[in-house]
């Protein structure tokens, strides 16, 4: 079973789908029981990377979203973007919606390289946050919002989770061409974002998704609030989170970080220091800090 959820839960060291996507200044709707819905593999083998869809249909959110978590196959991906921009909730864990691909010879595609490693083939639902987004999929225009949305939270999730956009962020057409056409644009392109059309998003280079979404993690909101907070430093070993996450002010002085905190530092672009330590080392920074959460 997939030992990484993404609900924040003891023991879990990424921090929560939820606190994430609100941190990005997105609407969170949680659908009750996400923090234990999964495949049956459970949670995810590892947080490589991020599967960006489309739903392929035109029906309500409600229909859409109870779709997502009620399907035989459910659930369908972690979350659903909806029209007006909301963010739908629904597995922490591992979730059905890449399929087969990543260079295998039912899905085809390329081996999909991420930062963490490879994403072995047919295997992206274990080690990929899914994103199912309301579009039908034929032609159907992309809102301006929605676009907007869907590039802040692919860059929160990059943010939050340590992920790459240029290497860890793929289109469900890339994963599996010969299967899936998966965003494909609107009959026009949405104003000011000419990736989204006439035909399949251009995920990379010149202008594509992938560009947009790098701009925003790049850019941050600006610090104007909690000026104090100069470092946050999340211990690494193999490429994952370990242990507690800290907070360091300028007095020096470390505390734990919550999930909270860590969501506000998210928001105000303040460093995220990956520190890779040995476990003597991490025991020394937990008796600074002088307490347990
Ligand atoms: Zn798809």
């Amino acid at each position: 079973m997939g030992a990484y959820w993404l609900d924040g839960r003891l023991g879990s060291h990424y921090p929560p789908l939820d606190v994430v996507v609100a941190g990005a200044g997105l609407k969170v709707l949680t659908w009750e029981g996400w923090q234990h819905r999964s495949r049956s593999s459970g949670g995810f083998n590892g947080v490589y990377g991020v599967v960006v869809h489309h739903t392929a249909s035109s029906t309500s959110w409600e229909n859409d979203w109870s779709y997502c978590v009620n399907a035989s196959d459910g659930p369908v991906a972690n979350m659903l973007l909806g029209r007006d921009g909301t963010v739908g909730i629904h597995a922490a864990g591992a979730s059905n919606h890449a399929g087969k691909g990543g260079g295998s010879s039912g899905g085809g595609g390329a081996p999909w390289y991420c930062s963490r490693g490879q994403v072995p083939p047919d295997s992206a639902n274990s080690y990929a946050i899914g994103i199912e987004a309301q579009n039908d999929g034929v032609g159907e225009l992309w809102s301006p919002v929605m676009v907007d949305a869907y590039e802040r939270l692919v860059a929160a999730l990059c943010t939050a989770y340590g992920l790459r956009i240029d290497t860890d962020v793929v289109a469900h057409r890339e994963w599996t061409p010969n299967r899936k056409i998966d965003p494909w644009g609107g009959s026009s392109p949405t104003a000011g974002h000419p990736y989204t059309g006439p035909r399949q998003w251009v995920m990379r280079g010149g202008g594509g998704f992938c560009d947009a979404v790098a701009a925003r993690i790049a850019g941050g909101a600006g610090a104007n609030e909690e000026e104090n907070l100069i470092q946050y430093i999340t211990p690494v070993s193999g490429g994952h989170p370990i242990g507690k996450s800290f907070a360091r002010w300028p007095s020096g002085l470390l505390t734990w970080a919550t999930n909270a905190d860590y969501a506000l530092a998210q928001r105000l672009k303040i460093t995220d220091e990956k520190i890779e330590m040995g476990a003597d080392q991490y025991e020394n920074l937990c008796a600074q800090a002088g307490t347990t959460r």
